[in-house]
């Protein structure tokens, strides 16, 4: 998708600074972090979001999911952290491609909504 701001960081269109990729997935640090770790994780396939994962796509997805345990890791968050993916105008997606936050570095607010 030519439009996508994540398909155009994927294509490397617009830079990121990167954490991890293989060849399902990237990991970016977040332009605006809300937390000391703040990294993105998205599939390279445009999927919208997780309203759009299906029985033929949640390989992909689960795999994103794994990265987001890898990138804690990578980033040494051993106390924990916090993996979210907003879905739709409620909940306040801004990029309509697939992205998990991983969230880490300080103890979070268990805030949920
Ligand atoms: P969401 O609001 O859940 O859709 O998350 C989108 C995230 O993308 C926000 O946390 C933004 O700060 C982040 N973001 C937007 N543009 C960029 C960019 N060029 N590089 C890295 N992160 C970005």
């Amino acid at each position: 998708m030519s439009n996508c701001l994540f398909c155009r960081i994927v294509s490397g269109e617009i830079p990121s600074t990167k954490v991890y990729e293989d060849e399902i997935c990237l990991a970016f640090r977040d332009i605006a972090p809300m937390a000391p770790t703040h990294v993105l994780v998205i599939p390279k396939e445009h999927i919208s979001g997780v309203s759009a994962v299906t029985a033929e796509n949640a390989a992909i997805a689960g795999h994103c999911i794994a990265v987001c345990a890898k990138v804690a890791e990578l980033e040494g968050l051993e106390n924990g952290f916090r993996v979210v993916s907003n879905c739709g105008d409620d909940a306040g997606q801004t990029v309509p491609h697939l992205h998990f936050h991983v969230l880490g570095g300080r103890k979070l607010s268990l805030e949920m909504a």
